[in-house]
Parts: C-alpha cells; sequence; structure tokens
C-alpha cells in the first residue's frame, strides 16, 4: 500500500507514522510495510527506541517459531500542553501523545487583558500543572494554542481580533516559547475544535464541518481530513454571511444583517432582554432553554434555522458527511439542532444531505483543549520531522 510513509526514503519518522496507530509490529512486518532494507529499517528503529519514541512491546512468535521482538508507538515518550483561551474562560491542559489528558484546569481569564497578562497566566499554570502531573519542561514536545480571533497560522499572530485589544500582531509563540523553551503552534479557536472533534470522536469523516455557535459564530472546516485554512487563514468565518435583508441590524463589523448580528449567544440574549428576560449571554440561554422558558425555545430555534440557511449553501458547495455543532449556545442541544436540520434537509440538494450527519459536539467545552494538542502531535510527529523533536525522553 503506497503512501509518503513508505518507500526505501521513508525516515525515522515515516516509520513513526506507521506505528502511532498503536498497533505493535515486528521488524518483519515493518520490513515489509516500508520496504526498506532490514538492517536500514534497523538503523531507523534504533534511533526511535533510543529517543524512546517507540518501544519494544511483548514478544510476538515469529513464523519460524522463535520470539520475534514487535514494537509499538509510546504515547508517554513527551507530554503537550494545550490552551483554549475564549473570550472570558480558558481551558488548560497536559496531554500526552494520545491527547490523554493528564492534568486538567478551567478558569476565568478575560483576553482582553491584554497578552503581557494572559500569558504570563497561562505560563504559571503550564508549570504548576507539569509539577502536579510529575512532568517538567524538558519533556514538553509543543504547545499548542486557541485564541477566539483571527490568527495568521504560519507566525501564529493575531491579525486585528476584534475582542482581543492589544493582541494584534503580538508574537505569542516567540513569548511563550523562550519561556517554556518548546516550539509554540496558534490557531483560532473554532480550527482546533474542528480538529480536537475530527480526531477524538469522527476519525473516519473525511470531511466536516464544526459550527462554533457561542458569543459570535464561526466555522471549522476538515477537508479531505486536513485542517482547511484558507489563502489568509481566514477559512469558515461564517457569522459575517448576510442573512437578514434588513439594514437594522448592523454587525460589530460595520455590515448589516449578518448571520453573527441575527444568530449569536450575543444576538439572543438581545432580542430575550428587548422581550423583558434577562440574559447576558451563551449560559443564560442555556439555562432558560433548559427551564422550558418559551421566548428562549422560540428565539434558539429560530437561531438555528438562519444558521441553517447559510449551512445549507455551504452542504451545497463544500459536501460535509458531517456537521458538528458546539460553543456554548450549542449546549441547548436540540432546539437549535432542529432548527437547522429544519433548513438544511429543506434547501440542501438531496444528493448532498443523503448521508449527511447534523449532530452536537461529543467533546463540548473540551473539544477547543483536545484540538489544541492534536495541531502539536500532528505536528512534532510529521514524517520528517520527529527526527528533530525537541524535548528529552
Ligand atoms: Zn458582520
Amino acid at each position: 500500500m503506497p503512501s509518503e510513509a513508505n518507500g526505501p526514503d521513508a525516515g525515522a519518522g515515516a516509520l513513526l507514522k506507521i506505528l502511532r496507530d498503536g498497533q505493535a509490529r515486528t521488524r518483519a512486518e515493518l520490513v515489509q510495510l516500508t520496504g526498506l532494507a532490514r538492517s536500514t529499517l534497523g538503523q531507523r528503529l534504533d534511533a526511535l527506541v533510543s529517543q524512546r519514541w517507540v518501544v519494544p512491546a511483548e514478544e510476538a512468535i515469529s513464523s519460524g517459531g522463535r520470539p520475534a521482538v514487535a514494537f509499538t508507538f509510546n504515547r508517554s515518550a513527551r507530554v503537550v500542553l494545550a490552551a483554549d483561551l475564549g473570550a472570558t474562560h480558558a481551558r488548560v491542559a497536559v496531554t500526552d501523545l494520545g491527547t490523554e489528558v493528564l492534568a486538567e484546569r478551567a478558569a476565568e481569564v478575560p483576553i482582553d487583558r491584554g497578552p503581557e497578562e494572559t500569558l504570563h497566566w497561562l505560563q504559571r499554570t503550564f508549570e504548576e500543572m507539569l509539577a502536579e502531573s510529575g512532568h517538567t519542561t524538558g519533556e514538553v514536545c509543543g504547545i499548542g494554542v486557541g485564541l477566539p480571533g483571527p490568527v495568521e497560522h504560519s507566525s501564529g499572530r493575531p491579525v486585528n481580533p476584534p475582542i482581543m485589544p492589544g493582541w494584534d500582531g503580538f508574537p505569542v509563540p516567540e513569548w511563550l516559547g523562550e519561556r517554556l523553551g518548546a516550539p509554540v503552534l496558534v490557531d483560532n479557536d473554532v480550527n482546533i475544535m474542528a480538529l480536537g472533534e475530527h480526531w477524538a470522536a469522527r476519525p473516519e469523516a473525511d470531511h466536516l464541518i464544526f459550527v462554533k455557535v457561542g458569543t459570535g459564530i464561526g466555522c471549522g472546516i476538515i477537508s479531505d481530513r486536513r485542517l482547511h485554512r484558507g489563502a489568509q487563514g481566514a477559512a469558515g468565518d461564517i457569522g459575517h454571511i448576510q442573512v437578514s435583508p434588513t439594514l437594522d441590524v448592523v454587525c460589530r463589523c460595520g455590515n448589516c444583517g449578518c448571520l453573527e448580528a441575527v444568530a449569536s449567544g450575543a444576538a439572543v440574549a438581545a432580542r430575550l432582554r428587548e422581550a423583558g428576560v434577562e440574559a447576558t449571554g451563551g449560559r443564560d440561554i442555556v439555562r432558560l432553554v433548559r427551564s422550558g422558558n418559551t421566548q428562549a425555545v422560540q428565539l434558539i430555534r429560530q437561531a438555528g434555522r438562519e444558521i441553517g440557511e447559510v449551512l445549507a449553501s455551504i452542504v451545497n458547495f463544500f459536501n460535509p458527511s458531517v456537521i458538528v455543532v458546539g460553543g456554548d449556545v450549542a449546549e441547548a442541544g436540540e432546539q437549535i439542532l432542529a432548527g437547522l436540520r429544519e433548513v438544511i434537509y429543506s434547501r440542501s440538494l438531496p444528493l448532498a444531505t443523503q448521508h449527511l450527519t447534523i449532530t452536537a459536539s461529543d467533546l463540548g467545552d473540551r473539544a477547543g483543549v483536545i484540538g489544541a494538542a492534536v495541531m502539536v502531535i500532528e505536528h512534532v510527529l510529521a514524517p520528517g520531522a520527529a527526527d528533530h523533536v525537541p524535548g528529552r525522553p
């Protein structure tokens, strides 16, 4: 089965790619899978074993009847630091190389305090959590950070983030990397949520859309099993697609009738307040919906329809197999999904919806932090990269 991981040029990282599925394999099996000469394979394996990326598994019986040593990926070879920083709330974790959470914390951290104060807090929290889980910064192979705004992925710098004063162009990777001694990857929160959900809950989906409905609205796109960021990292910004022809709904972007201005948590909360119901954000809306408040139920269902209008076009254009809905407003569950399904199934083409699944996020408020870890793991274990990964075993 030829792939980029195979062939005589396969390096140690390519070998690792094969072993990452957790299955133990003997030398003979690895020779067959890679096409490498037995001596070359031996060298590559030795390199991986000395770095503890790979460890000998239980002995397997070879066809000759003699015991043959099998090798397996060592998920504990390094640790990953992951953070999902939201507008007001942060979730931080230490994970192994299989995204198993070794330590986790959630805290109220307003992002509008600016980068220095927020990142100082993050650095301290990472250091405390490493100590708690019995690890050191020397074992960290990478740090993944999600931010609630547009990020230029190649540089890891926020680009004109609307709700993050002081963060525009701030060198997040350099700032954290210098202090914690590991490479830092940064992306916007919706992209990492899509990565986390795809990896942990829907690995079989080739084409997936993750829609976050929170204070704002955005989506992360998994195309051919890879995150699609677009030319400037702005792909998936569906919150500013016009859905309402009325010009009286002005969006924070300055345009009128944007999806976000009519269907986000902030917009629904504002409509509830106009109706005399006290609500400031997503959590209040979810509480009201769960307690059966009819105005909240009607408004959230209508928000689902409005989001469905945009997604119906996206389904025709992109033909995903799964749409996952997450974010704090999505905790309102079936009410928002019902509105969304109603419009998508009636407006999209039958061929595109025939096998389409529309579902709530399995990971919930953990999608972002798991995705931040996935972003790092995919980066450091990529063929060619794993030979030079920092962090001591
Ligand atoms: Zn807008």
